[in-house]
């Protein structure tokens, strides 16, 4: 069995808690360090989720999917793609994505999100694994236009709630061949498997921590595959990734 984190206010207070069937025990700590399993246990339906943990950075890798690669022409490329997204951008599910009038295309891009559960400085591959806590689903939302018009990518990945991220970190599965999809108003626009990331996560993890410290709850977006498409507003996102549930978010104007 596969164990389900999430992070909530009940009561006014913060929380972590693992999922037991529509129930939620109550943890006391942080679930990056020690903490046990309290026998306070509410409902799933009282609490208030908030976004499973709260990087520092959110890395994100572009262009991982060889069949994306393929169907964009692109050349496979030679070593990962990394950018960033700020904190100001986590949208907890639930959240609405704002449609923000600077922003002239939409995009949602399902993505496996890696959750690091120890400080991780330059480990190799065969070690990458050890760092791990879990994984949880990401949209990493897009300013398409404005990716294209600015040649690099800040503004359009950087807008406030173009980070939703969760319900749950999961732990104990193996997220080397999940499979995932975007779906958008009920019909689906991307399916996948994480088997065709050109980067895998052990390559991911190892080739990020020679270039930026990682802390426990950090969050690496793994990419996305192909069928990319714009939101508008009214629009309802659901990101499903096997083992891991379901992400939505609904579009909203300002
Ligand atoms: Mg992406």
């Amino acid at each position: 069995m596969f164990t389900h984190y999430i992070r909530f206010s009940f009561d006014g207070k913060t929380h972590y808690g693992q999922l037991q069937g529509d129930q939620v025990a109550i943890i006391a700590g942080d679930i990056f360090s020690d903490f046990e399993l309290t026998d306070q246990i509410v409902p799933l339906e009282s609490v208030t989720l908030l976004t499973p943990c709260q990087p520092r950075s959110i890395v994100c890798v572009g262009l991982n999917y060889r069949q994306h690669a393929l169907e964009m022409g692109l050349q496979l490329p030679s070593e990962p793609v990394i950018f960033l997204k700020p904190q100001t951008s986590l949208l907890p599910h639930g959240g609405n994505i704002v449609y923000w009038p600077m922003v002239g295309r939409l995009d949602y891009e399902a993505e496996l999100a890696v959750v690091i559960g120890k400080r991780c400085h330059r480990v190799s591959k065969e070690e990458a694994m050890r760092y791990i806590f879990g994984y949880t689903i990401a949209n990493d939302v897009t300013a398409r236009d404005l990716q294209s018009k600015d040649g690099q990518w800040t503004r359009a990945k950087s807008f406030d709630t173009f980070c939703p991220l969760g319900p749950s970190i999961v732990t104990d599965i193996d997220g080397s061949n999940l499979r995932l999809k975007a779906i958008l108003n009920g019909q689906v626009k991307q399916d996948s498997t994480t088997a065709d990331l050109i980067f895998n996560i052990p390559q991911l993890v190892s080739f990020i921590s020679h270039v930026l410290t990682l802390h426990p709850g950090d969050v690496i977006l793994t990419g996305t595959p192909s069928g990319v498409g714009p939101m508008q507003v009214g629009d309802e996102i659901r990101i499903e990734i096997e083992g891991l549930g379901h992400l939505i978010n609904r579009v909203v104007a300002p």
